[in-house]
């Protein structure tokens, strides 16, 4: 589990101090699935930054099973909103590739990422090369290098931002079997508010404004969530 205690964090930008994120709390963990949301600026991915260990806040803390830590540990994977593949591996060396720089010998990670280029309904698709991808596929490769090295928890910085409509809605399925499937915490950057409920059961609205405080609001609704379920189209308005 992550847990944040009052932290604040500012830029200094052309001289100029920027506060980003204040008092912010919050704890994430037990594969649970939290979305970040709120308008461009307002510290979304600064915050992930933090969680993810990449950023050290100025104020308050940030503890790792009740001990504090400092930079990126194994049980956090992070997710970009392009995949970042290395373009001179295949898929399977790709996914295997985040196993491989721990230590895990060849054979293994390629059999560990095996499964998991199958749970992304990429089988068949071993041999590829990045290039050969479709943007959706890509970001699949992406998720299954991110899941083989089983993280306690998935930070995900708009996932599926750079996806067309269609590929999003699939993705946004899959993303929420997935989670279900591997029991993982996710933490989701997105802009968008439906995807945030769809596959979230709490929301962190943050404001640019930093005398307005986060609010995080429960997503109380089924799984799996029913786009078209009046209690859904009640909570996008
Ligand atoms: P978007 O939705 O547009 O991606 P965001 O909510 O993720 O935005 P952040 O990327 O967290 O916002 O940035 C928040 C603010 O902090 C921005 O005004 C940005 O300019 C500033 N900022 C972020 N990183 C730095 C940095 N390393 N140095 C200076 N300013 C920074």
């Amino acid at each position: 589990e992550v847990t944040i205690r009052d932290l604040s964090k500012s830029f200094t930008l052309n001289g100029r101090r920027l506060n980003v994120l204040r008092g912010i709390d919050l704890a994430v963990g037990g594969g649970s699935s939290l979305a970040i949301v709120g308008p461009s600026g307002c510290g979304k991915t600064t915050l992930l930054r933090v969680l993810a260990g990449l950023e050290e806040p100025d104020a308050g803390e940030v503890l790792v099973d009740g001990s504090p830590v400092h930079g990126i540990g194994h049980q956090r994977a992070v997710i970009f909103q392009e995949p970042r593949l290395l373009p001179w591996l295949t898929v399977l060396d790709n996914v295997a590739f985040g196993l491989e720089v721990r230590g895990t010998p060849r054979r293994d990670a390629r059999e560990k990422a095996l499964r998991y280029i199958r749970l992304v309904g990429l089988a068949g698709f071993e041999t590829a090369f990045p290039r050969q991808l479709s943007g959706g596929m890509a970001q699949r490769v992406g998720i299954a290098r991110a899941l083989t090295v089983q993280p306690e928890i998935l930070l995900l910085d708009e996932p599926l931002g750079a996806l067309d409509a269609m590929t999003k809605l699939t993705m946004q399925e899959e993303l929420a079997r997935i989670w279900q499937e591997e029991s993982v915490t996710m933490v989701l950057v997105t802009h968008d508010l439906e995807e945030a409920i769809f596959l979230a059961d709490r929301v962190l609205v943050l404001s640019k404004d930093s005398a307005i405080p986060p609010r995080l609001i429960d997503i109380d609704l089924p799984r799996p969530r029913d786009r078209s379920a009046p209690a859904f189209v009640e909570l996008r308005k």
